[in-house]
């Protein structure tokens, strides 16, 4: 996987120090050498989709970019890849949308806005500079919007 919505090397570091190599989901400590699928594989979720246009979508006839989609708030690390681990489970849509690992693209929120129940920090929202701050539990009426 390439292209403008991938997660550059730097950004990549940044979210692992955040996570402190912990799978965001279920807290496993996680392997900086095994990223990629097979044993004790880990991947960077992104928790808004890059969808089949990738980080571009046409608007009045132009292209724009969705850079926020490769930074850091965007990015979770998680044991497993797309099939396996809690990276599959929340591909596979078995992780309540509420806990903010997937953040909807037509939504008015983005991944800053919306917060995550993180398996070491609780309630968080996080940032785009590998930072993240204590946020209240949503609750349905938040989640609707
Ligand atoms: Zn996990």
């Amino acid at each position: 996987m390439t292209g403008p919505a991938e997660f550059k090397p730097a950004t990549v570091e940044k979210i692992w120090d955040r996570d402190r190599g912990c799978c965001a989901k279920c807290g496993k400590p996680l392997v900086w050498d095994r990223r990629g699928p097979g044993l004790g594989g880990w991947s960077v979720h992104h928790r808004e989709d890059r969808g089949q246009g990738g980080v571009k979508r046409a608007s009045k006839g132009r292209v724009q970019p969705r850079a926020y989609l490769a930074l850091a708030a965007n990015g979770v690390l998680l044991c497993g890849d797309g099939v396996a681990g809690c990276h599959g489970e929340i591909t596979r849509n078995e992780v309540p949308a509420r806990l903010g690992f997937r953040v909807p693209r037509i939504g008015i929120r983005r991944p800053v806005d919306v917060p995550l129940l993180h398996a070491l920090f609780g309630w968080v929202l996080l940032d785009n500079d590998g930072g993240y701050a204590p946020a209240d539990e949503p609750d349905e009426e938040e989640m609707a919007a």
